[in-house]
């Protein structure tokens, strides 16, 4: 029995992965489910498929989780906060980490994974996006298996050459089409931009998500965080990725080869296909989606991404290129945005000004050390937060 992980378990992937999971019983086991601060949730499935410990994000939700299951009989070892997920995520019986966190808050118990030598099955982009090299290496030096989750990437992969994770020089691939749905504002006329609401951000066309992901859809900004995870995956170079705006997300990405090849995978839009691969690799299991229509589908189209309609992209592009610690400012810079957005502080086109804004005011460093991350990410926080705090003040006066 493979001995699993779930980081992130009562989130959109966590839940998935889970349903994938209870499919191939004999196959795999639920070690540890973690969440944040949703005890109700994580008693459920706690229930359900009794792992062996259980983290909360704080010690107070870690004690009502314990009060839960002692009233029921059921025993599991709760545990809480940073170091309790970074335990669960070394343990011996466990074999496989599913990182399904949201945020930078993925990225230490991901770390922690992949310096043990774990198969990590990658949801949380913003813990490569953070710190890609430091993560790269880590893998590399403890023989860690790394197996994308995220669509696109799980697709890029299934395309690449076998012998492809020492750079893309040699291999035969040419570039990297990371395709993108557009998100639910590709035809919104510009001026209706600063009247979108939290409800319209997050309500995607092709995908449900979290709240977070589906906010990243709309700016676009998902789409630039995949394009830094899919340069530290591949070893590519940023000018290497082409984004694709492809409307009905059928297709999950593609690799051209310098033969005029195109390699695609495709798939309907579902999670539990890239979390199956992912757990099987290099088998093939079932998931339980649907088989695709392809009459159904019927067309597949395709456009260039619009730069000034989405700055986010634009953002993105800049950061990898500039390196150092430059994404991780801007994804702190893009995470308070995001939180100030869907609490209704700050407009959906203060987004990209504000991460533009904190970008340009925090300086970089060389990305050398996890601290060294860790402090431009903090220090990026606080400036995201008083320039949102100051607009704020601007359109009460
Ligand atoms: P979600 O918001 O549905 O779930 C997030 C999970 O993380 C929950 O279990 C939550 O309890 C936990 N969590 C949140 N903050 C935490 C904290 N501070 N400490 C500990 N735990 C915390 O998010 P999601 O949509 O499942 O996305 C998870 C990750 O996967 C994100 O990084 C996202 O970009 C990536 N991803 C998601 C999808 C998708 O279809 N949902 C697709 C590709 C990639
Ligand atoms: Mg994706």
């Amino acid at each position: 029995m493979i001995g699993i992980a779930v980081l992130g378990a009562t989130g959109s992937i966590g839940a998935s992965t889970l349903e994938v999971i209870k499919r191939h019983g004999a196959r795999f086991r639920p070690v540890a489910l973690t969440a944040n601060r949703h005890v109700e949730r994580l008693f459920e499935q706690c229930i359900e498929f009794r792992p062996e410990y259980a983290v909360m994000k704080d010690e107070d939700s870690a004690q009502q989780l314990r009060d839960r299951l002692i009233q029921v009989g059921v025993e599991v070892e709760v545990l809480s906060g940073v170091d309790g997920l970074k335990r669960v995520a070394v343990l011996p019986q466990v074999d496989y980490v599913m990182a399904a966190i949201v945020g930078a808050a993925g990225l230490e118990p991901a770390l922690a994974a992949a310096g043990a030598g774990k198969r990590v099955l990658l949801a949380n982009k913003e813990a490569l996006v953070m710190s890609g090299r430091i993560f790269m290496d880590t893998i590399r030096e403890s023989g860690a298996e790394l197996l994308p989750v995220d669509s696109e990437h799980n697709a890029i992969y299934q395309c690449m050459p076998l012998d492809a994770g020492e750079g893309l020089a040699g291999t035969g691939v040419s570039r990297i089409l990371l395709t993108a749905s557009g998100g639910p504002f590709r035809t919104t006329p510009l001026e209706e931009f600063g009247d979108i609401t939290p409800e319209q951000a997050c309500s995607h066309p092709n995908w449900v998500m979290g709240r977070k992901i589906s906010v990243d859809s709309a700016t676009m900004m998902n789409k630039g965080l995949e394009v830094i995870e899919a340069c530290w995956l591949f070893d590519a170079e940023p000018e290497q990725i082409q984004v694709v705006l492809h409307p009905q997300s059928v297709i999950h990405s593609m690799v051209q080869y310098t033969d005029g090849s195109v390699l695609a995978q495709l798939g309907n839009p579902d999670m539990r296909t890239p979390i199956a691969h992912a757990l099987a690799w290099p088998e093939r299991i079932d998931s339980g989606v649907q088989p695709l229509d392809l009459f159904a589908v019927a067309r597949l189209d395709f456009e260039a991404p619009d730069f000034s309609r989405f700055p986010c992209l634009r953002l993105a592009y800049e950061a990898i290129q500039a390196g150092g610690t430059c994404p991780a400012i801007l994804n702190a810079a893009n995470e308070i945005a995001v939180q100030a957005f869907l609490e209704r502080r700050l407009g959906f086109s203060a987004i990209p000004e504000i991460i533009e804004a904190t970008l340009g005011q925090v300086s970089s460093s060389p990305a050398e050390s996890l601290a060294m991350v860790l402090r431009d990410d903090a220090a990026a926080r606080e400036q995201a937060m008083q320039l949102i705090k100051r607009k704020e003040g601007q359109s009460r006066a």
